[in-house]
């Protein structure tokens, strides 16, 4: 059994509802152990795009990580996602932050994800279930962390 993070994101459709059947859906490929709240942040990478809802969840999982990023790429795939353009607006998005500690370094697979440390709207969400994270959250900028901002509470 492995921990892993998992962060999710939209800004298309119901963006709020589309985290929240991502969510449910991750149910599937192990064991929820926590879930936090849902986030509302400002685009990253392309700025004209709608703003993203945004969350994290524990998922202690048998999956080894490649078949863990194959799931989260049929999940996208059966909510709704289109193919489209990296950074882009989506409907789903699911990312693996952090898996077990490992480091892995492919073309198809890094962990820890290769932007967490610049990204307010991932680490936000994830210091909120895994403090041991809040050193590189202190990390950035206090104005992109004023970025994300608390919508709702953990779902379920
Ligand atoms: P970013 O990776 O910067 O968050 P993105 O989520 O918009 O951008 P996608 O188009 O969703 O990018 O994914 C591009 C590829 O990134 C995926 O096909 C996947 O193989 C690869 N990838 C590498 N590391 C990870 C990871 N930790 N979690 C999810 N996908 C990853
Ligand atoms: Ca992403
Ligand atoms: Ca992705």
């Amino acid at each position: 059994m492995a921990r892993a993070y998992v962060g999710l994101g939209s800004n298309l459709g119901d963006a709020e509802a589309n985290v929240r059947a991502a969510i449910e859906r991750l149910g599937c490929l192990g064991t929820l152990r926590a879930t936090s709240s849902l986030y509302r942040s400002a685009p990253w990478g392309r700025r004209d795009q709608p703003a993203f809802v945004n969350a994290a969840v524990a998922l202690d999982t048998e999956l080894d990580p490649h078949a863990l990023l194959a799931e989260l790429k049929r999940a996208e795939r059966e909510l709704g996602r289109e193919v489209g353009e990296r950074w882009g607006p989506r409907l789903i998005d699911l990312d693996i932050l952090d898996y077990e500690g490992r480091t892995l370094e492919g073309v198809e697979l890094t962990v820890p994800h290769r932007h967490l440390a610049q990204r307010a709207f991932a680490l936000v969400p994830l210091t909120e279930i895994a403090p041991q994270y809040r050193a590189l959250l202190a990390r950035l900028d206090p104005e992109a962390r004023a970025e994300v901002v608390k919508l709702a509470p953990p779902t379920g």
